[in-house]
């Protein structure tokens, strides 16, 4: 079995109380394989229950689902990077696209995110994708380089192995509507290329699949090479399902 990554995102669900639930039934489910890890990106109110209910579990991390790049102060609403991290996060989404797309997120703030991010030694998971509009008219690599770029237009920092993108076409989340295997290799792959021409560290970077993976198309998608993993929203909500999926998903 080769090392892979799911990752949840519980996205605005799954509060602190219903989160130790939640885990009680995904750990009774059964034992994560060895090569396996599980990310788990509850809502900030969650972090900390998420922590706990994690403690002890090896592969195991939790993350913010989004960071404000400001360390402290009149941000009301907000989470900064250190206040993640006192919480027990190790990780954090930044760009995910509904915070580009509901929530007018810019490229350009997803690069203050990710400085902000890599100075609280939070490990950023970096979303990147395209919207049907833009896959239709061709522009898919053009918008993913674009948004590597601002991404990391303020430096690597000390990233130490802790890099990792999530490919996730806006036309697939939460649609029902995946990407194919070799739609997301082909991506993956141009992602790999760039970020070995451009990054400046020597992190190793993960890349991770993402838009409506489920416990029907995970093992087919996990079967391509260049996919590090999947991050999930939908179904990783169930925590019985998800403990199917991350276990039986065959790669
Ligand atoms: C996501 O939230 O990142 C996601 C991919 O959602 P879904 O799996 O529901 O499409």
């Amino acid at each position: 079995m080769r090392p892979l990554v799911f990752a949840g995102n519980w996205k605005m669900n799954i509060g602190p109380v219903e989160a130790r639930e939640y885990l009680r039934a995904f750990f009774s489910a059964g034992e994560i394989p060895r090569e396996r890890s599980v990310w788990f990106f509850p809502p900030a109110v969650s972090i900390e229950a998420v922590a706990q209910g994690i403690a002890g579990h090896r592969n195991v991390l939790v993350g913010a689902q989004d960071i404000y790049w400001e360390p402290k102060g009149a941000f009301t609403g907000a989470i900064s990077g250190p206040l993640a991290t006192q919480a027990g996060a190790r990780l954090t989404l930044i760009g995910h696209s509904e915070r580009r797309h509901v929530f007018g997120e810019t490229d350009q703030e997803t690069g203050k995110k990710i400085k902000a991010a890599l100075a609280a030694d939070l490990q950023p998971v970096l979303c990147v994708g395209e919207t049907l509009t833009q896959r239709e008219a061709g522009e898919t690599l053009a918008v993913v380089t674009r948004q590597l770029e601002a991404a990391f237009a303020g430096g690597w920092g000390g990233t130490k192995g802790r890099v990792t993108i999530a490919y996730e076409p806006v036309w697939a989340i939460g649609t029902g509507r995946n990407a194919t295997p070799k739609d997301a290799a082909d991506v993956h792959r141009s992602i790999r290329g760039w970020l070995k021409t451009h990054a400046t560290s020597a992190a190793a970077f993960l890349i991770l699949y993402g838009g409506s993976v489920n416990l029907k198309n995970a093992a087919e998608l996990l079967a391509e090479p260049e996919l590090d993993g999947v991050l999930v929203g939908g179904a990783s909500l169930d925590p019985r399902g998800w403990a199917e999926l991350v276990r039986t998903a065959v790669a």
